[in-house]
């Protein structure tokens, strides 16, 4: 499983991005605050034009909220509020502002930028601002530009922006490295809390978890299922006979051989021991006694060796279809029923014994 199909990290990534649209909610707020604001400074400076053109631009930062609100599109969220706040900037900058102070709004780009995009999305839009900045300075004369500024002050606006700029993408490398890490360290640790490490099937807790959820689901909207809980015959003789070694690496073989027979909607489990269960979604009995007993066939057939040494592995199984039962304790206790009845009957094979005209599932070992 790799990071970016994970479920925790498809999770994650969704808190990510409900955070960021929080927070541009806020900020948009803010922008509107401080538009208001500068604007009224500016109609009683008798700045009056300046002061229309800055209460313009809540217009454009109202309607992206209001369009967010109805649709929920975060990307156009992020990209319409990122091209309202360039273009205001890129008029502070070229008009001047209030007292040649427009260009200090361009400090908010980086963090701002980074926080929006990514690292390389963010790196090519700076790449675009400091163009915008080096225009409007080196080309005064130009029809949409209206303030001077010395070259002192260029010198040092470029300086002190450009080393924020390194500084955010540091910043922002080192987090984005830490979360990662973060990510495949919670990704290893729910790996495991799910897994047999014998096996590599699902663990007890993982398929009592998937159980329930397949009850739940049964509940809602009538999907059958079936589970079968399957026992090793003898296998204590198997481990006195040939070791414990030779009993691990039949119980690891055995777990292969299930992978391969279930679909790919089926969950085998280690239930304990020597004793496995398998959760067959959208299964009735009769689909579900058919595949059991192509498990138990073909582990009656199946060369389990260690050491060169051959194994006599075979399998019992109780199977129980939800339609039998009315919860998943129940479920449960009726397929060890029926697994008991397998053994007492002679073991390897499935139980309950169904004959049918209709299917071809055989309850008793083929000869
Ligand atoms: P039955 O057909 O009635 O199930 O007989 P059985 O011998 O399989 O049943 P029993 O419950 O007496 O023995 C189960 C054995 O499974 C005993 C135990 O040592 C062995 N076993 C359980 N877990 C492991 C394991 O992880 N590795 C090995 N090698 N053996 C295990
Ligand atoms: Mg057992
Ligand atoms: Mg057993």
């Amino acid at each position: 499983m790799t990071r970016d199909s994970s479920s925790g990290y498809q999770a994650a990534r969704k808190r990510e991005d409900a955070q960021v649209s929080r927070v541009l909610t806020w900020l948009s707020l803010t922008a509107i605050m401080f538009l208001v604001g500068f604007g009224s400074k500016a109609w009683y400076s008798d700045h009056s034009s300046h002061a229309l053109i800055l209460w313009a631009f809540i217009l454009p930062v109202l309607a992206n909220m209001a369009w967010f609100a109805q649709t929920g599109n975060r990307v156009v969220q992020k990209g319409g509020l990122l091209v309202v706040i360039s273009i205001l900037f890129t008029y502070l900058i070229a008009s001047g502002g209030e007292g040649n102070t427009g260009p200090l709004w361009f400090y908010v780009f980086p963090p701002l930028l980074f926080f929006l995009t990514n690292l390389k999305t963010g790196t090519m839009i700076l790449l675009l601002v400091y163009l915008v900045a080096v225009v409007v300075f080196q080309f005064p004369n130009l029809p949409f530009v209206l303030a001077e500024y010395d070259s002192d002050f260029k010198i040092r606006f470029f300086a002190s922006l450009i080393f924020e700029s390194i500084f955010c993408f540091v910043l922002e490398a080192s987090r984005l490295k830490a979360r990662n890490e973060l990510l495949d360290l919670a990704l290893t640790h729910e790996h495991a809390a799910k897994t047999d490490e014998l096996t590599g099937l699902s663990n007890r807790r993982d398929i009592v978890n998937r159980l329930s959820e397949e009850f739940s689901r049964y509940q809602r909207s009538g999907h059958h299922f079936s589970i079968a809980l399957i026992d090793l015959d003898l296998f204590k003789n198997v481990n006195d006979q040939y070791g414990h070694n030779a009993g691990d690496a039949a119980l690891k073989q055995f777990s292969h051989l299930v992978q391969t027979v279930i679909r790919q909607t089926d969950v085998a489990a280690r239930w304990g021991g020597e004793e496995f269960l398998l959760l067959l979604p959208d299964t009735s009995l009769i689909p579900a006694l058919t595949l059991a007993e192509r498990l138990r066939s073909e582990v009656a057939l199946n060369n389990f060796s260690f050491n060169r040494q051959d194994l006599p592995i075979t399998m019992s199984a109780g199977i129980c279809s939800i339609a039998q039962a009315n919860s998943i304790d129940d479920m449960l206790r009726q397929a060890d029923l029926q697994l008991y009845s397998a053994k007492e009957a002679g073991r390897n094979r499935i139980a309950p014994r169904v004959r049918s005209q209709n299917t071809d599932t055989r309850s008793e070992p083929s000869a």
